[in-house]
């Protein structure tokens, strides 16, 4: 008996929508099932930035000669080769392909807004002109006709039979496809999960906030386990650094602040990129530092000029204003001591080793060197007058998880044996193993939801002509 769809994707947001996309341009007959009221999930409410290396774009902004394998290659070494490297090559060959599929479909990509987005040193990070809405509403004008939407429809179980995937049940109802794909995100907005499987992030109880949308709870998990799915990726994810002063995205923090960690050291260019940051940060004693500055520093506070278009467009906020901070002392956010022993007192942090490292600081700044860690900064700020302050900073904001249903570069859902589960693909967020404990930098997950999601739908769509053999 023909079943009632060919595909069924259970969640449309990025990776549901790629994969749909795919699976439509192949004739397959698809049904979207999406437990919100529209279509997007975070994917909408995203920056969009996507990650890839050999696109047109770069050779427009006169970034020649990358490659998928520098990528690759770079990515690998990043994570010192935990990752499984069919999976990442897959994602790095896929990404750049991603970039002109969505410049085909209508998405603009300005050359001069290309950046670096990592470590890497080379420009990679794609900005869609009108973020992640521009891309789901792209996407959705681009499946609309074709496909099936199911709304405010929250799917908890798989039809398993004979040991392969043959539908969902939902709303009471059996729905039969030849695969199903789960893109359902995430679980950054599931607090238990969240504890279970991502406790660096849990781990700072409530200052621990979700950017994303409200449907990321997590169902990826339990759906692909009933279905004998193995599990991968636990304590992974993206957080960033946080004073915690309101729960407001910060995205980058201003290059004059001064990180030391509860011994009283520096330990880390504070301008470093987020991918490494988090990762730094989560290693200090307690998971936490400090933002040490002074009042001069206070007085004439300001965001970093390359955040300022994005705080003009509301993508994110500021709490580095003389007067904002001024709030924050009054509000017991931001410590402030007379001294700088007394600072180290209120805080926690090892004195006299404070001492050491500001004066240390404070010569180089004179320098315009960071002898230490070769942090480049046009605006070095001793620390000298008092009153002094101090940020607790601790790596809170949750922007995605990575623990996901392991797939293979096919993007099948693999089991606790390591075979493919037959009629089960993922994408996406809810994947596990494409996203390793390093990122490659901005752009990582849209790279990761877009890739294999697509690949998803494709490799979907053809299990109707393998089941009609
Ligand atoms: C503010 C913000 C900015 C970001 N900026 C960037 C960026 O610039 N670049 C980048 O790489 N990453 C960025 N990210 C992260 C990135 O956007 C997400 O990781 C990505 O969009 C996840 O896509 P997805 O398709 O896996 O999940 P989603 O887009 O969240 O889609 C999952 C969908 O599944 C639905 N769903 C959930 N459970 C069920 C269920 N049981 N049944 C049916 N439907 C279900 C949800 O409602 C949702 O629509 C950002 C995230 C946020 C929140």
């Amino acid at each position: 008996m023909d079943p009632d769809y060919d595909v069924i994707i259970v969640g449309g947001g990025g990776a549901g929508l790629a994969a749909a996309h795919e699976a439509l341009e192949t004739g397959a007959r698809v049904l979207i099932v999406e437990a919100g009221e529209a279509l997007g999930g975070s994917t909408r409410l995203s920056g969009g930035h996507i990650y890839a290396a050999g696109t047109s774009v770069q050779r427009a902004a006169g970034v020649e000669g990358d490659t998928p394998q520098a990528a690759f290659h770079y990515y690998m070494t990043l994570n010192q080769f935990r990752l499984e490297p069919a999976v990442a090559r897959r994602l790095c060959e896929a990404a750049p392909g991603a970039i002109e599929w969505l410049i085909a479909l209508g998405i603009e990509f300005r050359p001069e807004a290309l950046h670096v987005g990592g470590v890497d040193g080379i420009r990679r990070e794609h900005v869609p002109t009108g973020n992640g809405a521009a891309i789901v509403a792209m996407l959705d004008a681009a499946v609309a006709g074709r496909v099936d939407v199911a709304l405010r429809t929250r799917v908890r179980d798989l039809l398993i039979e004979d040991g392969r995937v043959a539908g969902i049940r939902a709303d009471g109802a059996e729905i039969r496809a030849h695969a199903v794909v789960i893109t359902t995100g995430g679980f950054g907005a599931n607090p238990e999960l969240l504890a279970r499987h991502y406790p660096d992030a849990a781990t700072h109880g409530d200052w621990t906030w979700y950017i994303g949308a409200p449907h990321s709870q997590g169902d990826h998990l339990a759906l692909g386990e009933a279905a004998g799915a193995d599990v991968t990726g636990h304590n992974r994810g993206l957080v960033l650094a946080t004073p915690g002063f309101r729960k407001e995205l910060e995205v980058y923090l201003p290059s004059w602040l001064v990180y030391v960690n509860r011994e009283g050291r520096r330990f880390v260019d504070e301008t470093i990129e987020y991918n490494i940051m988090s990762g730094v940060l989560r290693d200090q004693t307690g998971g936490e530092c400090f933002a040490v500055f002074d009042e001069a520093a206070r007085a004439s506070a300001r965001p970093d000029p390359a955040t300022l278009e994005s705080i003009k467009l509301g993508l994110v906020g500021t709490s580095w204003t003389p007067e904002a901070l001024e709030g924050f002392v009054r509000e017991r956010k931001l410590m402030s001591a007379p001294s700088l022993e007394a600072l180290a007192r209120q805080a926690g942090i090892r004195w006299p080793a404070l001492q050491t490292t500001v004066d240390t600081y404070n010569a180089d700044c004179e320098l315009g060197v960071d002898t230490r860690f070769g942090k480049v900064c046009d605006d070095f700020k001793p620390i000298a007058t008092g009153p002094f302050y101090a940020a607790r900073m601790r790596g809170a904001i949750v922007c995605f998880t990575s623990m996901g249903l392991r797939i293979d570069e096919e993007a099948r859902v693999r089991d606790k044996a390591d075979r493919p589960i037959a009629g089960l693909f993922a994408a996406g967020e809810s994947a596990g193993g494409v996203l390793g404990d390093r990122i490659f930098g901005g752009g990582s997950s849209m790279a990761n939801v877009l890739s294999y999601g697509r690949i998803a739908g494709r490799n979907a769509a053809k299990l109707r002509q393998v089941n009609a053999v």
